[in-house]
């Protein structure tokens, strides 16, 4: 016997326990299934004040974390900065804040499945899960691999993602977060201290992700980092990166299904942050679904999220590379302008699209003007 209810939402992360609550909200039935509702994700659990705003006022109590106001960031040869926030990086413990989403949810009047769903299938124009439920909607909010986007748009191929691995460390250390750039590292590592434990790890393109390689780079980060600490417990895990073409040519939507957060591929393919982008892909498709007009979804999302992703994507070659980044720490040491870019970008607060205004030509033409002077005076002497 199946049972039908209007929306049923695959995966209770930020993105479908944000969505179920809001149609909750609206008087939508809606059944959140969620698979491993224990689980600590192989998440930094960094919610930037970007995406703390994203947040609706009355979901902020559930943020409990340790807020960070200093950042420290080695670039590929070695050059060190050290940025202070003007408003705090909050890392949360992903269990903790997921299950407050979805009580949240809970308490809107969502129904919550704690069950992996397994099979899909369609019947008289009605989504079928497991041969239990039934719904005239369907949203696939199941992370990078969820099972609504591999049947309906097809599985992320291997060059649209990229590979973590990492480790929890059991400690309370420090409050500052660090980040390890590297020479042929189209990434980053990365070591989030969170409210009981910390965080590390490093993440690159599938395509060219060699784990045991990794994994000693990461080790030797830690070792210089934080060699007191003790390695706890390891994880591996994937994240959507997708290539700029992706951002148009995979479907986000049909006939009575959409996709959000991770499933959608909504993850920013350079800084790998992607809680934001769940919860803003959330809100829109609550629109979409209370307005009756799905195909209004894809649209939004194209104008309010993947231009800015797709953006990220483009870039992300040039941002990777060893000189970029060893000028870009130079220019943050010596200029205050670069320093205040950075700032805004680690905040969360500057789009891509932006970077040009910041662009860096006046410091340099400033800086061949001096030499240029002082190379006349030489030469008079
Ligand atoms: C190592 C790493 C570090 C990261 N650090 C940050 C960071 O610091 N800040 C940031 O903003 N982002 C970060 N991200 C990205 C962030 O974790 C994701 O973008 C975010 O979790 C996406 O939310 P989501 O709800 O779309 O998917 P998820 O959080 O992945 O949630 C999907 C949920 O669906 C459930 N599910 C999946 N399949 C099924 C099924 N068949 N049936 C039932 N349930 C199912 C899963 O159990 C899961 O709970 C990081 C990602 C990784 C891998």
């Amino acid at each position: 016997m199946t049972s039908t209810s209007s929306v049923g939402i695959v995966g209770g992360g930020p993105a479908g326990a944000e969505l179920a609550r809001r149609l909750a909200e609206a008087q939508i039935e809606c059944v959140l299934f969620e698979a491993q509702p224990e689980r600590e994700k192989p998440c930094g659990g960094g919610l930037s004040p970007r995406t703390r705003a994203v947040i609706p006022a009355h979901l902020q109590k559930i943020i409990h974390g340790k807020s960070v106001y200093h950042v420290i960031s080695a670039s590929p040869s070695g050059k060190q900065i050290s940025i202070q926030l003007s408003e705090p990086i909050t890392i949360v413990s992903r269990r903790e804040f997921d299950q407050g989403l979805r009580q949240a949810a809970l308490s809107a009047g969502a129904r919550i499945v704690h069950r992996k769903v397994l099979s899909i299938k369609r019947r008289k124009g009605l989504f079928v899960l497991d041969d239990r439920e039934q719904f005239p909607i369907l949203v696939g909010a199941g992370g990078f691999n969820c099972i609504v986007a591999r049947t309906f748009a097809g599985a992320l191929p291997v060059w649209d993602l990229a590979a973590a691995v990492g480790y929890y460390l059991d400690a309370d250390y420090a409050a500052e977060i660090r980040l390890k750039f590297g020479k042929n590292l189209i990434g980053y590592m990365w070591f989030f201290p969170g409210p009981s434990i910390v965080s590390a790890g490093i993440a690159e393109p599938a395509p060219i992700f060699q784990h045991y390689a990794a994994e000693g780079k990461l080790r030797e980060f830690i070792q210089h980092a934080a060699s007191h600490l003790p390695v706890g417990r390891r994880y591996t895990w994937a994240l959507p990166s997708l290539c700029a073409d992706t951002f148009d040519s995979r479907p986000i939507a049909g006939d009575g299904w959409l996709l959000i957060g991770d499933a959608a591929g909504l993850c920013d393919p350079i800084t790998g942050e992607g809680i934001a982008y769940a919860f803003k892909s959330a809100a829109l498709a609550a629109e979409a679904i209370i307005c009756k007009d799905l195909r209004i979804f894809p649209q939004k999302l194209r104008s309010e999220i993947t231009g800015n992703l797709q953006r990220a994507a483009i870039l992300k070659d040039r941002f990777y590379r060893s000189r970029f980044l060893d000028w870009g720490h130079y220019a943050v040491r010596k200029s205050a302008r670069a320093r205040e870019a950075c700032r805004l970008f680690m905040e969360g607060k500057m789009a891509y699209p932006e970077f040009k205004k910041y662009s860096l030509l006046p410091e340099v033409a400033a800086q061949v003007f001096h030499l240029w002077r002082w190379w006349k005076k030489f030469r008079k002497k």
